[in-house]
């Protein structure tokens, strides 16, 4: 089994995991639809493979709003008429303590790490039984198996998106695969929005060592790349040595 020609939509494809997924599978010659807020950085992204002989289309997508994904299961349909796979990766991680009571951050991180990954079950499983085929890979996260000071909600979401993950295999049979890919940190911009200057810079610590995107991305080609019986339900990578 390989990736090519097979149409995959990503979520969260404008910078870090996303996007390297998406160049990658697109070097190996998938067709990727990519979304995510950015247009700037999507049309940089969709150019870019396209020139190199790759295929891609992007469209604009915020998913907290369940049109837009619909809109983006839709685009890859009447662009390459069929939706092979959806990888939900989109993700915010505005870290801090819950003591701090940032609200509005903890709104977020529900609506676009499990809202978000909600809507693009809903826009893909459709299709994906009317084709008879799909395969739905959700990003989680070590913070899917831990929780760490300043990750409670963070790590809530990611424990939501496993146990999501983990139903929607139960009940999906024998037509829709289902995949968690649960990264350790990664080199990415992910918490450039977290405002407390001790827990950004202990995540710029962390970073120093973190694994690239490209590793994360190898495991989702890893999961879509295996014969049609095997169900690879869950992909954890990390950094070597980290408890
Ligand atoms: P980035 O910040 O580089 O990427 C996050 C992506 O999500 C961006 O493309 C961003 O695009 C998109 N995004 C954020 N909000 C929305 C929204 N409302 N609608 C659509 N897209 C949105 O970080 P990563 O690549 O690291 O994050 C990807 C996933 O990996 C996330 O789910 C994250 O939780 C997970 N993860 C990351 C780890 C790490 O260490 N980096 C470790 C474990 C898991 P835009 O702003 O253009 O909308």
């Amino acid at each position: 089994m390989t990736v090519q020609d097979k149409v995959i939509v990503i979520t969260g494809a404008s910078s870090g995991i996303g996007r390297a997924t998406a160049e990658l599978l697109a070097e190996k010659g998938a067709k990727v639809v990519i979304g995510a807020r950015r247009e700037d950085s999507l049309k940089e992204i969709t150019e870019n493979i396209n020139e190199n002989g790759g295929a891609s289309s992007y469209q604009v997508t915020d998913v907290v709003n369940k049109e837009d994904v619909e809109n983006l299961v839709n685009h890859a349909l009447n662009t390459y008429g069929k939706v092979d796979a959806i990888f939900n990766n989109a993700g915010v991680m505005p870290l801090s303590n819950l003591e701090k009571l940032k609200i509005d951050d903890w709104n977020k991180m529900i609506d676009v790490n499990i809202k978000g990954v909600l809507n693009g079950i809903a826009a893909a499983l459709p299709v994906m039984q009317k084709q008879g085929h799909g395969h739905i890979i959700n990003t989680g996260s070590t913070a899917s198996h831990h929780v760490a000071p300043t990750a409670a909600v963070y790590a809530g979401t990611k424990y939501a998106v496993k146990a999501i993950s983990e139903g929607l295999r139960q009940e999906s049979g024998k037509d829709v695969k289902v995949t968690l890919i649960s990264p350790g940190v990664t080199d990415t911009e992910l918490g450039n929005d977290i405002t407390d200057e001790n827990i950004a810079g202990g995540l710029k610590e962390q970073r120093k060592s973190a694994l690239s995107p490209r590793v994360i991305a190898e495991s989702v080609v890893y999961a879509l790349e295996q014969p049609d019986h095997v169900d690879v339900s869950e992909v954890l990578v990390r950094e070597r040595g980290l408890g």
